[in-house]
Order: structure tokens, then C-alpha cells, then sequence
């Protein structure tokens, strides 16, 4: 068996479900329109934008950059980002990686699959960290790793809740061993923040899978699923194979992670902001 052939074969599946259950918004014909894969409609990429990426026909969600996404969830002009240019390498030589983060950085226009910082939401601040699936199914790193690292790391010298939204396809196989790694690195790092008695909410964004799921995504104080995303460790098909059992429908819905006892809430794009807005506000009063 060879895993980085059945890795391959995982995300290419978790790609598939995700794309059906999330239309991307990168689907368009030109660099103005987007059609979303879901009900074909087609709609100025501006239009899309200001309706926060939600399909005006059918209501499917699109997937949603990092920046745009940091601009629907924070006071205007409040955010100040870390780390900007810090990249990711290649220390398995592994054939083709290098050509790969080229594509990821000229198709998504970030530098590696997260974007940190500090940012208010409804006058509060906070640091935050946001991952795109746009950059390599926005799977973990290095250099997300060291990212998401830091973050934690200047929430605790400055006292500071932490939000991330997380999407993932899980841990960066090209990275090998390497990318493992960071499931420990920023466990520890929320570890340290919990313990220093501040505030972590995580928002599973669609996808969220694998090393990622199973490391910081799972251990926030408030978790809370998109509606309708997908999360889960393994795809669905490699489980079925594995257990040789047939998985319930709507397994690994963000609702169904809900019914299970695996997230907090499960909220609407619209509502984040005033949810998360609120979250904070209550975090602030308890701690004074
Ligand atoms: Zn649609």
C-alpha cells in the first residue's frame, strides 16, 4: 500500500463531498462572474461578495477567502495582520511540492493556507486566525502550524481571546512527518492559552477534516460548525470500507455534529458576527 496514494485517494473524496455540499466561488468565467455549482446561477463576483458568499438563488453556501472573510466578521479597518510573508518548505524534497505552493499562492494570492492577526469584532479584540481552502485545501504545514502557533502565543503575552476559522483537508502530506508535527505544536499552544485562563472559540468552516479536526479545531472553549459544513476526521467512503458498515445519511453535517455532541452551536453565515460579537462580550464581563 502505498498512503501517499490513499491520502490522495481521501482528499480527492473529501474534495468531492465538500463541492457538493459547498459550491466554490472560484468557479467563475472570467474574473467578474461566478456561477455557483450548485443551481448553475451565475451573479456579479461583486454582488456575490456583498452577500457574503451565499448563492442568491438557492442559498448554498461558496466557499469564502480568507480576506473577504476577515472583512465580513471585523470592525472595519481593525484588522493587523502577523507573519504576512512566512512560507512553508519543502524538507522531503518531495516531487512536485514546490510547483504546488506556486499554483496555491498565484490561485488564492496568500502566501500559505492561514491568515493571523489581531482584529475587533463589535469593538472587542481579539486575535484571529483564518484558513482558506483556496490554498492547498488549506491542509497544515509548517508553516500553518508555526502560524497558528504564534497566534496563540501573543494572545497569552497580551491576554486575548482566540478565534480561528478553521477548513481543512488535513495535515500536508508533502510535508510528511513534518506536518504531523503540528497537531502536537498547536495543541500545546492551546494548552498554554487555556490554562492561562482566556478565551478560544473555533468556527468549522467547510471542509474541516483530518489533522486538523483532530488537533486545535476540536479543543476550543465554545466550538461552533458553519451550517452545513462538512466535518470529520477520515471520509465517509474510507470509513465504510474500513468498518464495512454502510454511515447514516447526513453523517458528518455540521447539524449531525451537532446532534452528537460535537460542537456547540450550529449558526447561519449571516448570524457569525453577532454571535461571535456576543460570545466575546460575555468573555469580557466574566473576566473583569
Ligand atoms: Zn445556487
Amino acid at each position: 500500500m502505498n498512503p501517499f496514494k490513499e491520502r490522495k485517494k481521501i482528499l480527492d473524496e473529501i474534495g468531492r463531498i465538500s463541492r457538493l455540499a459547498f459550491p466554490s466561488a472560484g468557479q467563475s468565467e472570467n474574473n467578474s462572474i461566478v456561477t455557483c455549482e450548485k443551481c448553475g446561477h451565475k451573479d456579479p463576483a461583486e454582488e456575490i461578495k456583498n452577500n457574503l458568499y451565499i448563492c442568491p438563488e438557492c442559498g448554498a453556501y461558496m466557499k469564502v477567502p480568507a480576506y473577504d472573510r476577515i472583512s465580513m466578521l471585523c470592525d472595519e479597518g481593525s484588522f493587523r495582520e502577523f507573519n504576512k510573508g512566512r512560507t512553508g518548505y519543502d524538507p522531503l524534497d518531495f516531487p512536485g511540492y514546490e510547483n504546488k505552493l506556486k499554483q496555491a499562492r498565484s490561485k488564492s494570492g496568500l502566501k500559505e493556507a492561514v491568515v493571523t492577526g489581531t482584529a475587533r469584532i463589535s469593538g472587542h479584540r481579539t486575535v484571529l486566525c483564518v484558513m482558506d481552502p483556496a490554498f492547498m485545501m488549506a491542509s497544515m504545514g509548517t508553516a500553518v502550524g508555526e502560524k497558528i502557533f504564534l497566534a496563540f502565543e501573543y494572545a497569552v503575552k497580551k491576554k486575548l481571546p482566540v478565534i480561528i476559522f478553521a477548513a481543512s483537508g488535513g495535515a500536508r502530506m508533502q510535508e510528511g512527518i513534518m506536518s504531523l508535527m503540528q497537531m502536537a505544536k498547536t495543541s500545546a499552544a492551546v494548552a498554554k492559552h487555556d490554562e492561562a485562563g482566556l478565551l478560544y472559540i473555533c468556527v468549522l468552516t467547510n471542509p474541516t477534516t483530518g489533522g486538523v479536526t483532530a488537533s486545535f479545531a476540536s479543543l476550543a472553549d465554545v466550538t461552533i460548525a458553519e451550517k452545513g459544513a462538512l466535518v470529520g476526521f477520515a471520509g465517509k467512503r474510507v470509513i465504510e470500507q474500513t468498518i464495512g458498515e454502510e454511515l447514516p445519511e447526513g453523517f458528518q453535517s455540521a447539524e449531525f455534529q451537532m446532534e452528537k455532541g460535537f460542537c456547540d452551536m450550529v449558526i447561519g453565515r449571516k448570524n457569525l458576527r453577532r454571535t461571535i460579537g456576543k460570545l466575546l462580550a460575555v468573555h469580557e464581563r466574566g473576566v473583569r
